[in-house]
């Protein structure tokens, strides 16, 4: 019998032994690398040309009193937040239609409204800008500013924030030029002491200063696949005008630096001791630009994020909102889960304080309401499934024995 002639890739010429699937064409083939390739040339070339096919990201523009009710259907309290963010927002948006020479003649130019919000972790910042972007139908991106270096040392360039917004909207770059970044953990950049001589700061004051031109607006070459520039690689153009950055952080001990500023004896006046604690507590409703930069963030850099706003810490009687209310709350969430099953999940009233209180106690807020009922429904979630049990009542007796149980494996995740 006549030896089967071996095949190759048509376009690497590897053997048929050297990859894993070769696809047969009418007179060649292909391997899943070059197909890989071809993949990776078809993104970069329609990206540079991308106002040959349409976008699939059509933005809506909406009121700022639009805007923040529906953030209230995500998201519970901090009404103050949204509704600067919802004003910034909508400026924005009122820019970019400006921007277009033909919407606009007269020589007012509307500067960019980049946002800063201040508060603890797990008070809802990111939770904000994911839904601030979803409303918009922009491309929007979470990065963490610890992974940066200034450009040159070992790290992330940040000009890599472009190539993920890039990413997440396959590479349509006018959609990109519109999207929306949130820059997590922003206070961890603040410049480390006064004194910087000593030693070079590349992850602090340096990519304070790396931010500048991306946050004002500035055309930037991007590697597609992120990393180095390197010179093989095709760059594409982004400019970042109309990009809007979101930053957040915790911001641990601003408080102290607020109240020095305004001195808190007068803060306190002309009102009742009760609300006089209030205020002290929640010394944060008074920040501003000049305590971020008492905190370490530089003028210039500050100069660029003109919106500063605060999330308040989240007390009780939220924590307990935040179970039931939002539109996909943690309770209905498992609700349906249980549904899923044809099962009726029934949590009684004093379950659901018992939660509230447990993450308070461990400190855990809004994130870890989702671990403590984790905790307390695992077990649950094991046996029913098939079980042919149609309802399933929770009982303040139960999720304590749960919760008391898996205590030892909460403590250690969280
Ligand atoms: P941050 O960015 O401030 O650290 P996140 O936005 O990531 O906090 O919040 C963590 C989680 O906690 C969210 O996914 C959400 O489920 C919940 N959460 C926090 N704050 C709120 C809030 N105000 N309303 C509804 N859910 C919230």
């Amino acid at each position: 019998m006549a030896k089967q002639p071996t095949l190759h890739c048509s376009f690497c010429g590897r053997s048929r032994d050297e990859v894993k699937i070769l696809i047969a064409g009418q007179e060649a083939h292909i391997c899943e690398n070059c197909v890989d390739h071809a993949q990776e040339i078809i993104s970069q070339e329609l990206s540079v040309r991308n106002d040959q096919y349409t976008s699939n990201y059509k933005l809506s523009v909406k009121r700022p009193a639009e805007l923040k009710k529906f953030m209230d259907e995500y998201i519970i309290g901090q009404d103050e937040a949204k509704k600067v963010i919802s004003v910034a927002v909508y400026n924005h948006y009122k820019r970019l239609n400006q921007v277009n020479p033909k919407a606009d003649t007269s020589d007012v130019e509307i500067e960019k409204s980049n946002i800063v919000m201040v508060g603890e972790t797990g008070t809802g910042k990111t939770l904000l800008a994911k839904t601030i972007a979803k409303l918009l139908n922009v491309p929007f991106t979470i990065v963490d500013a610890t992974v940066f270096t200034e450009a040159g040392y070992v790290g992330e360039d940040v000009e890599s924030i472009l190539t993920r917004l890039l990413q997440v909207c396959n590479y349509d770059v006018a959609a990109a030029e519109k999207g929306i970044v949130y820059i997590d953990e922003i206070d961890k950049i603040a410049r480390k002491g006064d004194n910087p001589s000593i030693t070079r700061d590349v992850s602090g004051e340096g990519v304070q200063q790396g931010l500048l031109k991306l946050l004002e607006g500035t055309e930037v070459l991007v590697p597609p696949q992120g990393g180095r520039k390197h010179p093989e690689q095709k760059l594409i153009k982004v400019n970042t005008q109309n990009i809007l950055f979101i930053c957040g952080g915790a911001f641990d001990g601003i408080d102290k630096v607020i109240a020095r500023r305004i001195n808190t004896h007068s803060i306190g006046f002309n009102v009742n001791k009760e609300q006089q604690e209030y205020q002290k507590r929640n010394l944060l409703q008074y920040i501003n630009a000049q305590d971020l930069k008492g905190f370490g963030l530089i003028p210039e850099l500050l100069g660029r994020l003109p919106v500063v706003t605060y999330l308040n810490p989240l007390d009780e009687a939220t924590l307990r909102s935040i179970l039931t209310e939002p539109r996909n709350a943690l309770m209905k969430q498992y609700q349906k889960l249980f549904e899923m099953e044809g099962i009726a999940l029934e949590v009684d009233n004093d379950v659901l304080n018992f939660m509230v209180s447990k993450a308070l106690e461990y400190k855990l807020g809004a994130r870890g309401l989702r671990s403590i009922c984790e905790s307390i429904l695992t077990d649950a979630m094991f046996d029913l499934p098939g079980s042919g049990e149609t309802k399933f009542h929770l009982t303040l007796e139960y999720a304590m024995h749960k919760f008391d149980k898996n205590r030892m494996n909460f403590l250690k995740v969280a």
